[in-house]
């Protein structure tokens, strides 16, 4: 189905086509570019000019360039603009225009790519839901993804994340959410920001990108609160609350083998429903997803139905079963926050051993080390019988462990990755978390491997 015109694509950006074209999809990438697309030369790393020819060779349907590349015909189909970004997130903020469906943004320090697939599951059966495959959460993720919207599209879910300040008010004036949901406020990244405080003065910026009369959707319970609440009254967003004392709000949460089954209110009505998951932080978001739905206008308890589909996206906590060792894979990222949720759910699985294979927490500011060390101590650490560690920071953790729960600690996930033998048994659950960058999701891959 076409999803540019020429036509169209030239009255958005105000560019020049060099002829006639369609294009049924948008692609920055030339590994994954689908015949059809439009490929929009970025520069990033690269600069996607250099793969115009190679993106028009594999059947894309133009290029949105700022040039006519070298090696390209002057007759190709080209949208030509004067910077290519701006051309982009004029086809978003076009996409945005021409769809009459609801739109939903997503920010947080954590949970932002979960919370997008659980509202995806809860507006599924309810019409036709755009949200990106990925984390397609920053100044090109989001005008990528609202220039990939189909007109027809009833739900849309736009993810809109920051590594520096002033990044969201932006992002979310493009996509203009209908309900704007922040999943929590934590040290994440807080390098660039030096306070949560100022972090959730950040992910509030949100708010100002909503329709008129746009919900915001906060959580309580967080030191945090009271700047959200203040930052939605600012723009006068009416709030709606989950967590604890919210307007959402779990009332009990009981783990049945790798499920949870969950009973919570919302506006003082009951709504009983299953997660494929019995991580507690995900019954918190859940929460937040219902609130969600509440406020566009959508169905509440089918939501909740279909909530009952989602499993954590990989690398996120998703549990699989590799031989005789259950695994929990949440090696994408980590930092304090999802670190002791991943634990959390590591503590509810049940286990003949239970074992944490970390890597280290990257951005977390001056007290890395002591954030590290807190681990040791937390609660959460109570049922967990041994701990692997990789990387400098969680040398901090692992020195502060009592002796019989140290497992091996070595400078590189890798070389733990080439001793996965010595690291698990039969019969272990096993979490295995830590920063991207720390490289930790090599041991999942050598698991794999080796199971
Ligand atoms: P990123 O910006 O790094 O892509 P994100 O905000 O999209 O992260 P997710 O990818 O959904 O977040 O989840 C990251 C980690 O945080 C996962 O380990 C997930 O289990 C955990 N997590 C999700 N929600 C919460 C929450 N409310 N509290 C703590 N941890 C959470």
């Amino acid at each position: 189905m076409t999803l540019w015109t020429s036509e169209d694509a030239v009255a958005a950006t105000g560019g020049n086509a060099t002829r006639d074209w369609q294009a049924n999809g948008v692609s920055i990438d030339t590994r994954t570019i689908r015949q059809g697309d439009l490929f929009v030369a970025l520069k990033d790393v690269r600069d996607g000019h250099d793969f115009v020819a190679q993106a028009l060779e594999k059947g894309a349907a133009a290029a949105l360039v700022s040039h006519v590349p070298d090696g390209v015909a002057d007759d190709a189909p080209l949208l030509i603009v004067d910077d290519v970004l701006d051309g982009l997130e004029a086809l978003g903020r076009a996409g945005r225009a021409r769809m009459n469906g609801k739109v939903i943004g997503v920010t947080g320090s954590v949970g932002k790519t979960s919370t997008k697939e659980m509202l995806r599951a809860a507006l599924a059966k309810q019409g036709r839901v755009h949200a990106a495959e990925a984390s397609y959460n920053n100044h090109w993720g989001v005008p990528l993804t609202l220039a990939r919207m189909p007109a027809d599209t009833d739900f849309a879910i736009i993810e809109i994340g920051m590594s520096n300040p002033g990044e969201i008010a932006p992002l979310s004036k493009m996509a203009r959410p209908h309900a704007a949901l922040i999943t929590t406020i934590a040290p994440a990244h807080i390098g660039a920001f030096g306070h949560i405080d100022g972090i959730a003065h950040e992910k509030a910026a949100i708010f100002q990108g909503l329709v008129p009369a746009g919900a915001a959707i906060i959580p309580t319970g967080l030191s945090t609160t009271a700047i959200l609440r203040q930052a939605a009254d600012d723009v006068g967003a009416p709030i709606l609350s989950f967590g604890p004392e919210g307007e959402a709000r779990l009332l009990s949460s009981q783990p049945e083998g790798e499920t949870l089954q969950l009973r919570g209110t919302l506006s003082g009505k009951p709504i009983n429903f299953t997660l494929r998951s019995v991580g507690p932080h995900f019954a918190e978001n859940a929460m937040g997803v219902l609130a969600t739905v509440s406020a566009i206008g959508a169905d509440v308890i089918e939501a909740a139905k279909g909530l009952g589909d989602w499993l954590p996206p990989q690398g996120r906590g998703a549990v699989e079963q590799l031989g005789g060792i259950r695994l929990i894979d949440d090696a994408f990222n980590a930092n304090p926050n999802s670190m002791r949720a991943g634990l959390g759910t590591l503590s509810r699985l049940p286990a003949q051993r239970r074992v944490a294979i970390l890597g280290d927490m990257l951005e977390l500011g001056p007290d890395e080390a002591e954030q590290h060390r807190a681990l040791a101590a937390d609660p959460v650490m109570a049922s967990v019988d041994l701990v692997h560690a990789a990387g400098p920071l969680m040398r901090n953790l692992y020195d502060a462990l009592p002796e019989a729960k140290r497992g091996i600690w070595s400078e590189s996930a890798d070389d733990l990755a080439s001793r996965v033998d010595e690291l698990v048994q039969e019969g272990d659950t096993v979490l295995i978390k830590g920063s991207k960058s720390s490289y930790i999701s090599r041991v999942v891959q050598a698991l794999r491997k080796a199971g």
